[in-house]
């Protein structure tokens, strides 16, 4: 039986007698006895308390390129935690079975800070709080990553980057690393498809990346929805401007789950097109995901096109690295090993 671990919530106000939740751009007004958009967050007595504290869906130990993060320690095993619950509602989610779930309807192990650390000195390199939004889950990854950081273990979001500006600069000095999607360049794809906007995660992106956390960057393609020329050109421009051509990308591939299984999947010339849009953009590191392998996860030199590191699946090999350069030219290289 489930046993909700429930804390007092961070980031909310009072507001004419209801509670407004303020750590993500939704600002929920939760009125008594009532839960926030996520279905994690509860109004009780006039409090907002979060009900997964330690409440753990899944613990896996994963290659660090699963994430997906191919510039950041490369080859390592991180171990990887969720909650359930999410502030955002895509059609498309390929984890709606944890991401859209309440606490009483999944299978959860509790999971305290401490033992997480224990768990994850054991076995890897790291913690990433992944698989589903671990915006929702603050209170709980603000006190491990904490930890972790004090054991040496380096810590990770994989986030959607729905997250208000005081949460995220109150967790960044124990943060190192995030993937945050970006699912969309037009507003009207967010708000009909995931429920949420598509200029808090822009501004959300910069901060991450503002606030000295490695930030890899990920455009899930969907066919007919966010996959013409136009979108795929103004996200890498967006990408240019904002982050500059070292700025690392991943395209990945859709595969019919939720509700767009009338879609068909992402063919491979479309993401390949991705691909040269990105490069005739000036964009140095860009990868494909969810395709089977090829050339496009390998990272290579963007100038001697010396093999730098060879990937199979999620395994890595580094091959042509010496202190941080290039070991045929010399160039230094935005990569953290
Ligand atoms: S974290 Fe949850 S309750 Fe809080 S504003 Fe976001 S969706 Fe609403």
């Amino acid at each position: 039986m489930y046993i909700i671990v429930e804390r007092i919530a961070r980031f909310w106000k009072k507001k004419d007698g209801n509670i407004r939740c303020t750590l993500c751009p939704h600002n929920c007004i939760i009125r008594e006895g009532r839960r926030g958009l996520c279905k994690i967050r509860e109004n009780k007595n006039g409090k907002l308390y979060t009900l997964v504290y330690a409440s753990c869906s899944s613990a896996n130990v994963d290659p660090i390129e699963k994430k997906p993060l191919f510039h950041f320690h490369p080859g390592s095993m991180v171990y990887s935690l969720s909650t359930v619950g999410c502030n955002l509602k895509c059609m498309h989610c390929q984890n709606y079975s944890i991401s859209q779930a309440a606490p009483e309807e999944a299978f959860l192990v509790d999971i305290l800070p401490e033992q997480a650390v224990k768990e994850a000195k054991k076995k890897s390199d790291g913690i990433a709080f992944t698989y589903n939004e671990p915006t929702i889950w603050w209170e709980y990854t603000y006190d491990t990553s904490k930890l972790a950081k004090r054991s040496g273990l380096y810590t990770v979001f994989v986030t959607n980057g729905y997250i208000n500006e005081e949460p995220l600069r109150e967790i960044s000095p124990y943060l190192d690393a995030a993937n945050v999607d970006i699912k969309s360049m037009d507003d009207e794809f967010y708000r009909k498809i995931t429920k949420g906007r598509l200029e808090p995660v822009l501004n959300a992106a910069k901060l991450y990346k503002e606030l000295g956390i490695h930030l890899e960057l990920t455009y899930l393609i969907i066919p007919t929805k966010n996959d013409d020329e136009e979108q795929i050109k103004k996200f890498v421009k967006w990408v240019m401007e904002e982050f500059g051509d070292e700025q690392v990308i991943h395209f990945t591939a859709f595969y019919p789950t939720y509700k767009m299984i009338h879609l068909p999947p992402t063919p491979i010339k479309t993401l390949v097109r991705a691909y040269n849009i990105g490069k005739e953009h000036g964009l140095k590191y860009i990868y494909l995901g969810n395709v089977p392998h090829g050339i496009y996860e390998n990272t290579y030199c963007p100038v001697c096109g010396n093999l730098l590191i060879e990937r199979y699946g999620f395994s890595s090999r580094i091959v042509g690295i010496k202190n941080g350069r290039c070991s045929k030219c010399g160039t230094k290289l935005p990569i953290i090993i």
